[in-house]
């Protein structure tokens, strides 16, 4: 954090005070009179209550470093909490990060075998530096009335007349296999993409799994829908790749795509700022894309 000016000081230590609920904010002359301060717990508890069954008595989705009680200076929502991300949200003076993805490289965030690793610390050490803190928003984005996330994706990928809320299967304008690569490598930014099929395939029937759901739960839906394509972020290179390519070498019309996971999820990023945008009002909210970890050359 940058050197305590009186009003962010008040801000942190009236944090508690703050959090619980309007108050006036004597140093602000150019907002309303009555400014909403919002703490961490309170940002991630609205959220949570517009999710069916939600709380869950197990989820990934707690806080990585910081606290409920800070009061939230502003917000940056993405894929990944790269070094880059942290160093965007310092200079936008933002102290909430909401990735989609773990912070310390495993499903749960373990970080008992990494406290003396080199990379680890870097990135710990710059987090509590600066005050930041982290929330974690997977299961609670995915599990909405209809998963946010893919919502994201759809309208990133311009699809939104193509779907149909709570289906991953996508019935778009017949085209190629090359066409969609070359779509998808438009909308989402991404240089190159893997792929398994012939390029040539004609393909209308879309089967849209974001992320990277496993092998099985990928062929799974196969089964059920018999997509002309799969979409996907990333999968085990011995799972459905394999299984994707003896059909093809069967005489089956079935290919499969993948995005990598960050930009193939980084819709439901921008989902996520939007909706603070709406609900959170008074706190700057930004999204930044945290881009694939792999490069291709
Ligand atoms: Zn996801």
């Amino acid at each position: 954090m940058k050197k305590s000016t009186p009003r962010r000081q008040f801000l942190l230590q009236s944090g508690a005070l703050l959090g619980a609920g309007l108050l006036a904010n004597p140093f602000s002359g150019w907002t309303s009179p009555l400014q909403k301060f919002w703490t961490v717990g309170e940002i991630m508890d609205l959220f949570i209550s517009q999710v069916p069954k939600a709380p869950f008595a197990q989820t990934v989705d707690t806080i990585k470093i910081g606290s409920r009680d800070t009061v939230v200076t502003g917000i940056v929502t993405t894929m990944f909490p790269s070094i880059a991300i942290i160093k965007k949200a310092v200079e936008l003076k933002a102290n909430l990060i909401i990735p989609h993805e773990p912070t310390f490289y495993s499903g749960q965030d373990e970080t008992d075998y990494l406290q003396n690793d080199p990379v680890f610390r870097g990135k710990y050490d710059l987090l509590a530096k600066h005050q930041i803190t982290i929330w974690r928003n997977h299961d609670y984005v995915h599990r909405m009335q209809d998963d946010g996330v893919r919502i994201g994706v759809v309208e990133e990928l311009g699809w939104k007349d193509y779907y149909t809320p709570g289906s991953p299967i996508l019935q778009i304008p017949t085209t190629h296999l090359k066409g969609i690569i070359d779509h998808i490598k438009t909308r989402m930014q991404v240089p190159a993409m893997r792929y398994v099929g012939d390029l040539n395939q004609p393909v209308s029937k879309v089967l849209l799994l974001p992320g990277a759901v496993g092998g099985k739960t990928q062929i799974t839906r196969i089964q059920e829908h018999r997509p002309d394509v799969l979409i996907c972020g990333e999968s085990n290179e011995w799972e459905t790749p394999e299984y994707v390519k003896t059909a093809n070498e069967l005489g089956m019309k079935l290919s499969m795509v993948e995005i990598g996971h960050s930009a193939s999820e980084e819709g439901g990023s921008e989902f996520v700022k939007n909706w603070l945008h709406t609900h959170v009002p008074g706190v700057p909210v930004y999204h930044i894309p945290s881009g694939n970890s792999l490069s291709v050359y």
